[in-house]
């Protein structure tokens, strides 16, 4: 398990990480959240010991990270970190190498990937002479080249078209099926309800909510309850603690303690029933509410 334990950062007067704590199971793929400037990056490049934090401490299996045990990780920087005029299948056996493995191994590897990820013909190409999107596969094959049992990406979906971001994901899926820990920053939110299983979100620099995704849905003390009688919204004012409008109809919050039952025979005499949901909140509530300054 990766663990990050109450680091702090500060760069003259910005508090860049304040007491951020959380951690990165085996098997696990955990989402990374928070607004801009909300300390992600400064938390990742400390896994890394690009940044070192004035307090707190990392560790991976219960030990600090080393320099040989952080050749097991696997990292993708935001600022991409590609030499453009290197080829791409000699980039990748260069950082392969100096992740420990042999050339004729990185060089296997460099080729597996570089099929997997489409670019199989690309091996000989400059990475300036490919486009933004394969540049990005590009900077994830040396992340993953060999083979690291820690995986972390700084925004790696971010500029991916449709099907780049399918495949990231099915590489995402096949890592943690493997058992590896991976964390992963986003901005964008319904990807990451479909690919974690817990999230972190920070916010100036403070973990407030870390765990298990659908735990912490089910947890929420109130629901969605959308409701359509003859096509038109319908709210139940009694139970409704508030109202939320979302495209064209128009959602109740309502007490997680309300029953469905009494909510379904409410909409039953008030006409024919044409839309019915009663569901825990979603990412985008959670996020809202870890991130309000309220
Ligand atoms: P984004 O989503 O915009 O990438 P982030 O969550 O990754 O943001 P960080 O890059 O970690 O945020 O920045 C956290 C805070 O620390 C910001 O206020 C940033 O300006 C500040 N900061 C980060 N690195 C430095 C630095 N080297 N010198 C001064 N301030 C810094």
């Amino acid at each position: 398990m990766l663990r990050v334990d109450s680091i702090s950062k500060r760069y003259g007067d910005v508090v860049a990480l304040d007491r951020a704590s959380f951690e990165v199971d085996k098997g696990r793929i955990v989402g990374f959240l928070g607004r801009n400037g909300a300390g992600k990056t400064t938390t990742m490049r400390s896994i890394f010991g690009l940044v070192q934090p004035d307090s707190g401490r990392i560790t991976y299996e219960g030990a600090e990270i080393t320099h040989a045990v952080r050749q097991r990780f696997g990292y993708m920087p935001e600022e991409r970190g590609l030499y453009p005029k290197m080829k791409v299948k000699e980039q990748l056996v260069h950082f392969g190498r100096l992740s420990g493995m042999t050339s004729d191994a990185a060089g296997a590897a460099a080729d597996r990937w570089l099929d997997h990820l489409g670019l199989g013909d690309r091996g000989d190409a400059k990475v300036e002479d490919l486009s933004h999107g394969n540049q990005q596969r590009v900077q994830l094959a040396v992340a993953i080249v060999h083979d690291p049992e820690v995986l972390i990406l700084d925004e790696p979906f971010a500029g991916l078209d449709p099907i780049g971001v399918e495949s990231l994901s099915e590489v995402l899926l096949d890592f943690k099926l493997a058992g590896a820990a991976i964390l992963f920053s986003s901005h964008q939110l319904e990807l990451v309800e479909d690919l974690c299983d817990d999230i972190a979100i920070v916010h100036r620099g403070h973990v407030e909510v870390t765990g298990d995704l659908a735990r912490l849905k089910a947890a929420a003390d109130y629901r969605r309850l959308v409701i359509e009688i003859d096509g038109s919204s319908w709210i139940p004012e009694s139970v409704a603690e508030r109202t939320v409008e979302v495209g064209n109809s128009v959602h109740a919050i309502v007490p997680a303690s309300a029953s469905v039952d009494d909510l379904l025979a409410l909409a039953r005499d008030k006409g024919r029933i044409t839309r019915f949901a009663y569901e825990t909140p979603g990412l985008t509530d959670i996020f809202r509410e870890a991130v309000s300054d309220e």
